[in-house]
């Protein structure tokens, strides 16, 4: 699989190319937005990992004329910055997925996996489990058509639960993850329980059906029924 990565920060353009190399996949960098989108018009890639914050022409911008050239690779977003107009631009220009610096890079490993997986037709704009949704967009989150109201570090940490529904998450994947922390702690682990507890708090206990199990001894698992 081949990648591109525009990305201007030179030392963390080295460093995802180490990394990613490492996972055999074979890496091209271009530092600006327009080597960037010379070599996307000039070789074939898998995928596009884009920093949005770039000299001159930025991350949307060459989007933007990648998109309007019927380009389809899928592009992740590398952002700074997170709102919902950041957000709402960057969709718009045709981003499929995004990543908000700095993140963890096995997270940006687990992106890389599912866009390459999933291809350009069907992009990440909502997580669904059971009657329960995110709106990824718009940060909405409703079980069925209850508005549920959550603080970022429990939205962050729902979002995370989702992508790895079915799949037991521990507390270290957790602190290193949505907590972007290398170690765990006692008052990390303390944290995260805390958070964990207020998160079931509001999506589970109003409802008869239980979306976030505990996993004896490993962790927590988000999955539509128990078993
Ligand atoms: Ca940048």
């Amino acid at each position: 699989m081949r990648i591109l990565v525009v990305e201007d920060e030179q030392k963390l353009a080295d460093a995802l190319r180490a990394g990613l190399e490492e996972r055999h996949y074979e890496v091209r960098t271009a530092l600006t937005g327009e080597d960037g989108f010379f070599l996307v018009n000039s070789e074939v890639f898998d995928l596009i990992i884009l920093d949005v914050m770039l000299p001159r022409r930025d991350g949307l911008e060459v989007l933007r004329a990648l998109r309007k050239q019927h380009l389809e690779t899928p592009v992740l977003l590398l952002t700074a910055r997170d709102t919902v107009e950041d957000r709402v631009a960057g969709l718009d220009s045709g981003a499929d997925d995004y990543l908000i610096k700095p993140f963890a890079f096995p997270e940006l490993l687990a992106r890389i996996r599912a866009l390459l997986r999933r291809g350009r037709a069907d992009q990440i704009l909502r997580l669904k489990l059971a009657d329960l949704e995110m709106d990824l967009v718009t940060r909405r989150v409703a079980r069925g058509d209850k508005s549920i109201e959550l603080t970022a570090k429990e939205y962050e940490l729902l979002d995370y639960l989702l992508r790895h529904a079915g799949h037991a998450v521990s507390r270290e994947m957790l602190a290193r993850e949505v907590w972007h922390s290398s170690t765990l702690a006692t008052p990390l682990d303390n944290v995260i329980d805390v958070t964990m507890a207020r998160l079931r708090r509001k999506i589970d206990e109003p409802f008869d059906r239980k979306l976030i199990h505990t996993i004896r001894g490993v962790g927590f698992q988000a999955a539509s029924d128990e078993s």
